[in-house]
């Protein structure tokens, strides 16, 4: 009994770890395949672009909350900036080992202390939301990458430029972004002609 509850102890205090093994990720991936739909269109774009009240209203909070200098940057920025934390780490070990150990990975690569990835993170990538959950796609000592299954990839990654039509494709051409834009430069645009007009007047009139 009393073993049992040293077992238990260990196990919830994090003291006892299992091995980790990397059999599982040294699966070949197919690279050639379809992109994922969570990393094609992810569902944070997915809620952000759709045209309702509720993300027009925080589009038009968002603005106001950045010009009076109130609100830093978005979610998904903060979680590239976490991806870029595992791009490097992958460098890394490319660096120290010369090849990857393994093809692909997930969060239980990443945060397991004794995955041999976990020495090369340094500092270690934080999860932006609870939604965040960090994959890959492909070779990722090549023309693979690093995503997050809520918030996708770097919209400046190579990856993403490289398939930027694909992106470009998944997603609607007219979001909740693009008609805030619009209502806000809308005004400016109408106020262009009568300016012209008044000052073609004023020309003629002399
Ligand atoms: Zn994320």
């Amino acid at each position: 009994m009393l073993r049992l509850l040293v077992f238990l102890f260990c196990c919830l205090s994090g003291v006892c770890q299992a091995d980790f093994t990397l059999e599982p990720y040294q699966t070949q991936v197919a690279s050639n395949s379809e992109l994922p739909a969570e990393l094609l269109y992810p569902e944070y774009f997915r809620r952000t672009d759709k045209i309702s009240l509720k993300n027009l209203v925080g589009e038009f909070r968002s603005r106001f909350e950045f010009f009076v200098g109130l609100v830093g940057e978005p979610a998904f920025r903060s979680c590239f900036k976490m991806q870029a934390r595992i791009n490097k780490g992958i460098e890394r070990m490319l660096a120290s080992e010369s090849r990857l150990p393994f093809n692909y990975i997930d969060d239980a690569l990443i945060y397991n202390q004794s995955s041999p990835f976990f020495e090369y993170l340094r500092p270690v990538p934080l999860k932006t939301t609870d939604d965040c959950s960090f994959r890959s796609f492909g070779d990722l000592a090549g023309s693979g990458t690093v995503y997050c299954a809520y918030h996708g990839t770097d919209f400046s990654s190579r990856f993403y430029l490289e398939h930027q039509r694909e992106f470009d494709a998944a997603r609607p051409a007219f979001t909740a972004f693009d008609l805030v834009e619009l209502l806000i430069f809308l005004p400016t645009l109408l106020i262009i002609p009568v300016i012209w007009l008044v000052l073609k007047k004023a020309i003629l009139n002399k």
